[in-house]
């Protein structure tokens, strides 16, 4: 079976001289549920954002099934990216549009310019995103617009959407940072059933230590852009815990998102 993600010592130096990612080597397979956790600055973004290219990387390769990221264009772009589909710790939504409709986006990249322009969706996937919606308690939102739905719920749609593309792997930027706790379990209880029922590979940056320990079957730890742990939750010793943030791990679950 082919990995589906590398990182073959990857680094990222940003035009301001930061060094956010240094010799950053990881595999993952299909499937995994991975939490990347450290403090902030550590690099968990730019790690994330340099599996679609959202930003380009200045050493290294990440390789998708095998291709490297960074030197596919055009069409061969456009088909990476269907693979991979991302969360955002803001949603991302389009607010004036209807719950469905931003649904459907997530068929966007399968589409021609001109039917995606005028959002001529086939009928295949209107009754994939409408039993989407369902699936996620949605159902009854499907045609109210964006913007009238809880933060809890436009996460939900925002899984939706990037379920709708079909992907392979599912980046997660801070999913929960902007949710209350009872809204953030359904959010990961969500992430962690939706893929694990389809398969898709997980990564989620996460701020806080107890979510990462409780969901992950994976947790990669980032210190100044170091991968400075890469083990099952069960391995994360308080000793590895404080190289991780330089702080115990009571300190982090009294301070909360101050320390993370
Ligand atoms: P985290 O997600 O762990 O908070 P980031 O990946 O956002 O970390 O940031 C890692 C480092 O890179 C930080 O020092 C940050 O200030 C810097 N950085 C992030 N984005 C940019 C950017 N667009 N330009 C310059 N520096 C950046």
């Amino acid at each position: 079976m082919e990995t589906l993600l590398r990182f073959d010592n990857v680094s990222k130096q940003y035009a301001n001289g930061v060094h956010a990612l240094n010799g950053v080597s990881f595999d993952v397979e299909e499937g995994e549920f991975i939490s990347v956790i450290g403090p902030s600055g550590s690099g968990k973004s730019t790690l994330l954002r340099a599996i679609n290219r959202l930003i380009p990387i200045s050493g290294g390769k990440v390789l998708l099934e095998g291709e490297a990221v960074s030197q596919q264009h055009g069409r061969a772009l456009r088909a990476l990216r269907r693979k991979v589909g991302m969360i955002f710790q803001n949603y991302n939504l389009v607010y004036s549009l209807s719950v469905l409709q931003n649904v459907l986006h997530g068929r966007l990249g399968y589409m021609s310019g001109l039917k995606g322009i005028f959002g001529l969706y086939s009928e295949a996937d209107k009754r994939q995103a409408l039993d989407l919606l369902e699936e996620l308690g949605l159902g009854e939102f499907s045609y109210n617009r964006a913007s009238d739905l809880s933060g809890g719920q436009k996460q939900r749609v925002g899984i939706a959407r990037a379920i709708m593309q079909g992907p392979k792997l599912l980046l997660c930027d801070e999913p929960i940072a902007s949710l209350d706790p009872s809204s953030s379990k359904t959010i990961m209880d969500l992430l962690r059933s939706m893929t694990r029922k389809r398969n898709i590979a997980c990564i989620v940056n996460l701020h806080q230590l107890d979510v990462a320990l409780q969901y992950s079957t994976r947790i990669i730890g980032l210190s100044k852009g170091e991968i400075v742990f890469d083990g099952p939750p069960q391995q994360l010793d308080d000793e590895t815990i404080q190289r991780i943030y330089g702080t115990t791990r009571e300190n982090l679950m009294l301070g909360g998102k101050d320390h993370a």
